[in-house]
C-alpha cells in the first residue's frame, strides 16, 4: 500500500520545512519529485540529497506568484515526463502585524502567494491531469483556516480560502478522476515559525495547549501527503486532514 512508483509529483516550497518533508516522503515511496521554490541553489542541494538516498528528483526554480512561470514549469514536466500525477501546492508565507498597521502590499503578497498561486497552479495541473483521467492535488492549508489568532489576518484569510478552494476543486474535478485534498498543519518548528520557536513563552503555550504535548515533526506532514497522493486515498476527496496533535479540538 501507499506506493507511488512511476508517479511524477511537483511540490512547491520543497527547499525546506514542510515542503521538503513532503518531497522526501513522496520520493521514499517511489515518486519522481520535481522540487520547486525560488532559490535554485537550495533546490540543487535537495535534489542531491534525494539522489543520495536513491530517489529520483529534479529542480524547478520559479516564483509561485509568477503565474506564467508556474504554468511553464508544469508544461516542462509534461514535456519531459509525459504526465503529472501529483501537485502538492505547499509554498506559503506569513506576515504578522496588527490589522491597523498592516500594509496593503503585505496583505496582497500573502494572498498572492498562499491563495492565488495555489489556484493558478491547480488550474494548470488540472489541465495536465484531465486528459489522463486521474490526478491528485494536495493543498497545504493550516489550522488557522479553522480557528483564528490575532495579528495574522492575511494569512488566516488565505488559509480559510484554500480550505474552501479545496472543496470547490474537489467537486469540479472529482468526476474526472482528480481528487483535491487539503492538509492543515498545526504548529511545526520550521523557518516560518523560527521567531515563535525561539520565544520560550510561545513554546510553552504550544506544548501545553497541544494534547500530544509537543510541536509537530515535518515528516508527519510527509506521511499525510503520501496517503492523500496514494491510490488508497481514491475515495477521499475535498477533505481537510488536520495534522495538529489535537490542538484545534482541545478546549
Ligand atoms: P518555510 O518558510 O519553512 O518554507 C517555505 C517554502 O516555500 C520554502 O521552500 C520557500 O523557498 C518557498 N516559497 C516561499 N515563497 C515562495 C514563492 N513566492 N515562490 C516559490 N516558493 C516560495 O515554511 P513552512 O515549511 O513552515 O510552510 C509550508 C506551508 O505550510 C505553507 O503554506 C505554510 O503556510 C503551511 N503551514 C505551516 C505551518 C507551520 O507550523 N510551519 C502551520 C500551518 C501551515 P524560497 O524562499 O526559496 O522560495
Amino acid at each position: 500500500m501507499f506506493r507511488l512508483d512511476g508517479r511524477i509529483a511537483l511540490v512547491t516550497g520543497a527547499s525546506r520545512g514542510l515542503g521538503w518533508a513532503i518531497a522526501q516522503a513522496l520520493s521514499q515511496r517511489g515518486a519522481h519529485v520535481v522540487l520547486a521554490a525560488r532559490d535554485p541553489q537550495a533546490l540543487a542541494v535537495r535534489v542531491d540529497e534525494l539522489a543520495a538516498l536513491g530517489g529520483s528528483a529534479e529542480a524547478a526554480a520559479f516564483d509561485v506568484t509568477d503565474a506564467p512561470a508556474g504554468e511553464a514549469a508544469i508544461d516542462a514536466v509534461l514535456a519531459r515526463h509525459g504526465r503529472l500525477d501529483v501537485l502538492a501546492a505547499n509554498a506559503g508565507i506569513q506576515h504578522r502585524s496588527p490589522i491597523v498597521d498592516f500594509p496593503l502590499e503585505d496583505f496582497r503578497r500573502v494572498i498572492d502567494t498562499n491563495l492565488t498561486a495555489v489556484w493558478t497552479l491547480a488550474r494548470q495541473a488540472a489541465r495536465a491531469m484531465l486528459p489522463a483521467g486521474r490526478g491528485r492535488i494536495l493543498i497545504t492549508g493550516s489550522m488557522t483556516g479553522l480557528a483564528a489568532r490575532p495579528t495574522v489576518s492575511a494569512y488566516i484569510a488565505s488559509k480559510g480560502a484554500v480550505h474552501a478552494l479545496t472543496r470547490a476543486l474537489a467537486v469540479e474535478l472529482g468526476p474526472s478522476g482528480i481528487t483535491v485534498n487539503c492538509i492543515a498543519p498545526g504548529y511545526f518548528g520550521t523557518e516560518m515559525n523560527a521567531a515563535l520557536v525561539a520565544d520560550p513563552a510561545f513554546d510553552a503555550w504550544v506544548v501545553g495547549r497541544t494534547p500530544v504535548g509537543r510541536w509537530g515533526r515535518p515528516h508527519e506532514i510527509g506521511a499525510a501527503a503520501v496517503y492523500l497522493a496514494s491510490d488508497e486515498a481514491a475515495f477521499v476527496n475535498g477533505h481537510t486532514l488536520v495534522v495538529d496533535g489535537g490542538f484545534t479540538i482541545a478546549l
